[in-house]
């Protein structure tokens, strides 16, 4: 029977709730298939602020670290929007000090959920793309970043740096990922006003030729938030900048009808097949929501975007693979039942809850 150490950071508002259903659907994956599943857990973001002082302490960290996988909620809210420091400094914290510089952000319309979209069904119908998010440099963590005052008012700088380094190991994760996909890499920058876009795309144009069998494309990321409302199906893997990925990936979200629904990878490589052996590698499973503090607390976030995390978690980080499609199919399965949470339901059409949903999903697990 094989062991696996999980590390549970639920953190704040919904995030609980969804880590919840996850453990429960990952507690079925581990009794069919007989494996033992130790967790741990501990307080991040808000909650840590409230018990601890600080957002994220060392300890955590280090536990991190070390644990096979981590399954991440969500922080933040009200609560602490005047916190000295702020319960966000808890995910860029374990992101940067676990090396996670990879955010597999994965935007699909299962079918028979065209009609919850709020876009048209014709343009949504069959989209499968994955945004791919550096996650570790970029406009938010390069320096110098501070507020100050001066005589003639106050000011504030961020900085967007990146080091040739950082972006070859980035785009090279997107060629990887497209190559086990529809082959096909946007990279996406403002190389038309931009010194780090030009270097992007100097440096995408290079690596393709490591890819002969990839087809890479360039977008302006202006232009592209444009393309993915309006043609979709267009993309396979599209890879960016940390501050580019955060907000077309939230716009992306739109396609699926709710940001509840999209799941997200962090990683620090991508396991490698040779051999017949598959590398694990350890990662952190969260979905792309925040803490949804308009709905906390009453049983109605979606779980999905956190269980199909924790499938992801299962490919990469547990080596797992017909596990994470059992998870996969039950939730595309319980979709096309038409049980809806109400985030996607359509006017008049029943509403399940953060509780039915995760059933629904653990009985299709559970038979197969
Ligand atoms: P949000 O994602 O929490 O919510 C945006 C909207 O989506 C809300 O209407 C919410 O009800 C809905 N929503 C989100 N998740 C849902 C789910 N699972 N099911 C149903 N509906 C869902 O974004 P926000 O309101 O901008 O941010 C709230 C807090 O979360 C802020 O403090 C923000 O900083 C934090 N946040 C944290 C992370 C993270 O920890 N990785 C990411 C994003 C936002």
């Amino acid at each position: 029977m094989a062991t696996f150490n999980i590390f549970v950071l639920p953190g704040d508002g919904v995030g609980p709730e969804v880590t919840g259903a996850s453990q429960r659907v990952l507690d079925t994956v581990a009794s069919r298939w007989e494996h033992d599943i130790v967790y741990s857990s501990d307080l991040v973001g808000g909650s840590a602020i409230d018990e601890y002082g600080e957002p994220l302490r060392a300890e955590t960290l280090e536990k991190a670290k070390t644990s096979d996988a981590v399954l991440f909620g969500s922080v933040g809210g009200p609560k602490w929007d005047n916190a000295p420091v702020r319960p966000e400094a808890a995910i860029l914290g374990l992101r940067k000090g676990m090396g996670l510089f990879g955010n597999i952000r994965p935007v699909k319309v299962f079918p028979g959920m065209e009609s919850s979209s709020p876009v048209k069904d014709e343009r949504v119908r069959g989209t499968d793309m994955i945004i791919l998010r550096e996650l570790t440099g970029g406009l938010y963590f390069s320096k110098p970043k501070r507020r100050w005052t001066t005589s003639r008012g106050r000011r504030g700088v961020d900085t967007l740096l990146y080091t040739e380094q950082e972006i070859a190991r980035i785009v090279r994760m997107g060629f990887e990922l497209a190559r086990g996909r529809r082959k096909k890499l946007t990279s996406v920058d403002k190389a038309n006003v931009m010194e780090t876009g030009r270097l992007w795309h100097a440096i995408a144009d290079e690596i393709s030729k490591e890819y002969p069998d990839v087809e890479l494309s360039h977008a302006l990321a202006d232009s592209c938030a444009m393309q993915i409302i309006t043609n979709p199906r267009q993309f396979d893997v599209l890879v960016m900048e940390n501050m580019f990925g955060d907000i077309l990936s939230d716009e992306a979200a739109v396609l699926t009808a709710s940001l509840g629904m999209l799941p997200s990878a962090s990683l620090a490589a991508l396991p490698q097949t040779g051999g017949g052996r598959r590398r694990k590698v350890r990662g952190l499973y969260e979905p792309i929501h925040g803490t949804a503090p308009d709905i906390a607390g009453q049983g109605k976030a979606n779980p999905i975007g956190s269980i199909l995390s924790m499938s992801f978690m299962l490919r990469y980080s547990l080596g797992l693979a017909k596990e994470a499609d059992a998870v996969d199919a039950a939730v595309e399965g319980v979709l096309a039942d038409g049980l809806r949470t109400a985030d996607i339901a359509a006017a008049g059409q029943k509403v399940a809850s953060t509780d039915e949903m995760t059933d629904a999903v653990i009985e299709r697990v559970s038979k197969g």
